[in-house]
Formats: structure tokens, C-alpha cells, sequence
């Protein structure tokens, strides 16, 4: 099932995101929690690829067992340090698995490198290229409200993201934020430039303060005040904590939803208690 045909035909979609294991010996735990995942009824999962394709193998491993278990599953793929055989390779890999979405992106320039990516592929829009012309997938690309970190301005970021839709992305999938204002303003300017495909709404909950200097920090998403009031209050507390990032996430969510964002999807970090706790809260509107 393509991404693209679910997103046509239903109103609200609710889609998670899942990693890999960096190691074999964790790989039926992965399958557990994408197993649990599943009983939630996503109309899609994601499963991320590491750094520079360092988990390559479990990210098709677990997008192929997620078709064993009745679900579609969204295949990360990276070409930062990766070449032309590398990408075939693994592009091969997936169609013979079945999958017929991917998630195309360039990937995090690691520090050592201090000029192109390392690989054959300097863009993802060279990626989606490469992938529309070499298979008959349902690509998705990322896109960033608040500006990917390398770039000067929204605006051309979104230039840049134009290429990626006309290079053949179905669907954009943005990364998080938790001040939805941004959201709408991003999508208002998209579609002044012309981007017109669907944009899914990335949701990360926050449930641990260590999250908001690890995930947070890295994406360069700003932390609203009331956000950053919330970490405060409950930072000397995890349970509460843990009620308080997912009484946000509902609410955040709820708000997208109320405002026509009808395409949502949640980071899980795989926690499925966490991941269920939100979807209890907007049940009442994805039904
Ligand atoms: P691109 O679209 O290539 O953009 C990178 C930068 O280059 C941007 O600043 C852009 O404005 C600029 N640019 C684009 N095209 C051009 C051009 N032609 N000329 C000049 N500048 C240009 N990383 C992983 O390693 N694994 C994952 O599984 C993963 N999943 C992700 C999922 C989502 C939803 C998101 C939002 C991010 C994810 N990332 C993942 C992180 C991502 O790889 C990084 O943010 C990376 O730095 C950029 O990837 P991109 O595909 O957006 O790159």
C-alpha cells in the first residue's frame, strides 16, 4: 500500500516512527515494540535509518516485518557517504522485501567531513531522483518549519524544497515542533512557492527533561515558554513529567487536527506506552 493512496482516501491519518537497533542481539526487541505499535492500528510506521546507513540491514529487517504483521512500513533511506552501488543495492533490497514507500534523505553531514557528503549524492532531491527512475516507490522527504540548521531563511529552504517536490516526493513529513503557529505560517508559504504535496505533521513528545537537550537541541527547534515552564515545574518529577510531554502532545495534536492538519505523525522513540497514552487522548478525533 502507498503512502500517497492512504493519504488521498482518508481524512485523518496517524502514522509512528520507530529506530532500529545499532546492534543484532536487539533486534527482536525492536520487533516487539513495532508488534505493539502495531496494535494501535497505525496507518503507517516509519522506521529510521542510522547514521550513514549504519543500521541499513535492520531498517529493511524491520519495514519487512511490519508487512508480516499487516502493516505498511515507510523506509528511511540516507545517501550521506553512500554510492551509486551502495543506493541500488539497498533500493533492490526493499523492492524484493515488498516495500513500496521510502522516506528519501540526504543525512547529517558528519564533522569530519569538510567538503560534499562523502557519497555520490550531494542533495535529497538527487536521491528522489534516483529513486523515481530506478522503481515504482512512494517516496517521502523531510521538510523543516523552522528551517533545516544549514540553511539562511525559510524561504529557501523552501526553494529547495520545491526541487524535492518536482524531483518526484509524494509527501513531505516535517520535523518536530511544539509551536504550531509555525506550522501553519511554513505551510502558508509552501504554498505560495508552489509545494503542493501533502505535509505530515511530525509530533515528538517529551516525556524525560534529558530529551529536550538531546532531541530537541539537535533538530534546532525552538522550545516555547510554556514548553520550557512545563520542564521546570515537573523537572524534579519523572512520572509527572512523563503525564505533562504527553498531556502537550494531545494538546498539540487535538489543535492541529481542530486547525485541518489531518495528517499526523508521532516520533514514539519506541515507547508504545507513551505512544498509546497519546492516542487515548485524540481518540475521539481520529475515529
Ligand atoms: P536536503 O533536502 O538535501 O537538505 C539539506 C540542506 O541542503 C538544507 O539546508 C537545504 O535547504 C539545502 N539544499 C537542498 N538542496 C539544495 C541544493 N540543490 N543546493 C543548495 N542547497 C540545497 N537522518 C538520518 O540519518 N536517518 C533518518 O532516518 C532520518 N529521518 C528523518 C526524518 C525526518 C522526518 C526528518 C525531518 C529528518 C530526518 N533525518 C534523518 C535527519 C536528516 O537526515 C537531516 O536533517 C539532514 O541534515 C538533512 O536531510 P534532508 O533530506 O532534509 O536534506
Amino acid at each position: 500500500m502507498k503512502i500517497k493512496d492512504i493519504i488521498a482516501n482518508k481524512k485523518i491519518t496517524v502514522s509512528l516512527e520507530v529506530f532500529p537497533p545499532k546492534q543484532w542481539d536487539k533486534l527482536s526487541a525492536s520487533k516487539k515494540t513495532v508488534e505493539q505499535l502495531l496494535t494501535y492500528e497505525p496507518d503507517f510506521i516509519s522506521v529510521t535509518y542510522g547514521a550513514a546507513g549504519t543500521t541499513s540491514g535492520y531498517t529493511s529487517e524491520l519495514a519487512r516485518d511490519i508487512i508480516e504483521h499487516g502493516g505498511v512500513p515507510l523506509s528511511h533511506l540516507t545517501c550521506i557517504q553512500a554510492s551509486e552501488k551502495k543506493i541500488t543495492q539497498v533500493i533492490e533490497e526493499l523492492r524484493a522485501g515488498g516495500i513500496t514507500n521510502i522516506l528519501a534523505l540526504r543525512g547529517d553531514i558528519p564533522k569530519d567531513i569538510t567538503s560534499g557528503t562523502g557519497g555520490d549524492f550531494h542533495y535529497a532531491s538527487e536521491l528522489i531522483a534516483y529513486i523515481k527512475a530506478h522503481g515504482d516507490f512512494c517516496i517521502g522527504a523531510a521538510c523543516y518549519p523552522e528551517k533545516h540548521p544549514e540553511s539562511k531563511s525559510v524561504q529557501s529552504d523552501i526553494y529547495y524544497l520545491k526541487l524535492k517536490q518536482d524531483a518526484g516526493a509524494d509527501f513531505l513529513t516535517t520535523q518536530m515542533f511544539f509551536d504550531n503557529t509555525l506550522l501553519y505560517r511554513f505551510k502558508e508559504k509552501c504554498a505560495q512557492t508552489g509545494v503542493t504535496i501533502p505535509i505530515i505533521a511530525g509530533i515528538m513528545p517529551i516525556t524525560a527533561v534529558s530529551q529536550i537537550g538531546r532531541s530537541v537541541s539537535l533538530s534546532g527547534c525552538t522550545v516555547p515558554k510554556e514548553f520550557a515552564d512545563l520542564t521546570a515545574t515537573y523537572s524534579s518529577n519523572a512520572e509527572d513529567m512523563r503525564k505533562a510531554g504527553i498531556d502537550f502532545a494531545v494538546r498539540q495534536i487535538r489543535d492541529l487536527i481542530e486547525n485541518g492538519q489531518n495528517n499526523i505523525h508521532i516520533y514514539t522513540m519506541n515507547k508504545p506506552e507513551t505512544t498509546a497514552a497519546v492516542l487515548a487522548g485524540i481518540k475521539d478525533l481520529i475515529q
